[in-house]
């Protein structure tokens, strides 16, 4: 078995060309386009914003690749405007050579108390021993996956357009919300205020979550 650590991996962006083409969409609506200047969008997203005229940002999107655990998959999916591709338990055999012929659990740091985390491993363990024994046994991939717990390390891509993300990140970045979600969610909001303050500034986030926690932000060109 494999103890692994978060990532998110985040297609390169160029905030300011983002919020220019919305920008430039948005004065379709009041043939506005003449008053656009360097700067101009940052006046215009901020009314946007402030008025609920937020299609505007459907204009645009962002992917990014999420190394996580199927607990958090199966929160983030309930996002009906995300589109994802996600690491099929089905068809991904664990046995098999091309995943070290181990199951990868990802890490849950924030699960202090040492019994406690040592109680979290030997269950893994146990789990990893059952479902190698199984696929001895001549089970199939379906049958095995009925073993698996949220822990379970997966991957997956995750699109959606800024409006999309403006919500799912006002919604999955605070305190109610669980670790291994915060874990990828919170770099990503603040690369985003970063890149787009005038979208995302508004955005509250959990600030007590320790660093430290923090998946590895990835931002990849070749995306
Ligand atoms: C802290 C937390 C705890 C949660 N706990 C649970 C739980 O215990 N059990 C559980 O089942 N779920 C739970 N959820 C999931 C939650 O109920 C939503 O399904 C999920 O957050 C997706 O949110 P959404 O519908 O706002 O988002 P999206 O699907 O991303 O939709 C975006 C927005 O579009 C609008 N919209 C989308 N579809 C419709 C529609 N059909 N009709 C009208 N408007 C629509 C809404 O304004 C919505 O906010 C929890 C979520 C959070 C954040």
């Amino acid at each position: 078995m494999r103890i692994v650590e978060p990532t998110i991996t985040v297609e390169k962006f160029d905030g300011k060309k983002i919020m220019k083409r919305i920008e430039r969409a948005c004065r379709t609506c009041y043939r506005s386009e003449g008053k656009i200047t360097e700067d101009s969008y940052k006046k215009l997203l901020k009314n946007c914003i402030t008025r609920g005229h937020e299609s505007v940002l459907e204009h645009e999107k962002i992917t990014v690749r999420i190394y996580s655990d199927v607990g958090s998959y199966k929160d983030l999916t309930r996002h009906r405007f995300a589109s994802f591709s996600v690491e099929s338990t089905r068809y991904c055999s664990y046995d098999k050579d091309k995943y070290g012929n181990e199951i990868a659990f990802m890490n849950p740091v924030y699960i202090e108390d040492k019994e406690t985390y040592e109680t979290w491993k030997n269950a893994m363990q146990e789990i990893e021993k059952a479902y190698i024994k199984m696929k001895e046994l001549g089970a199939t991939t379906d049958m095995c996956r009925e073993l698996l717990p949220h822990s379970t390390a997966a991957e997956y891509t995750m699109t959606a357009n800024i409006r999309e993300w403006k919500h799912i990140l006002s919604l999955r970045t605070n305190n109610h919300v669980h670790p291994s979600i915060r874990q990828v969610l919170i770099p990503l909001l603040k690369l985003f205020k970063q890149e787009m303050p005038e979208i995302f500034d508004d955005i509250e986030y959990d600030e007590d979550f320790k660093e430290e926690y923090y998946a590895k932000l990835i931002i990849e060109e070749d995306f």
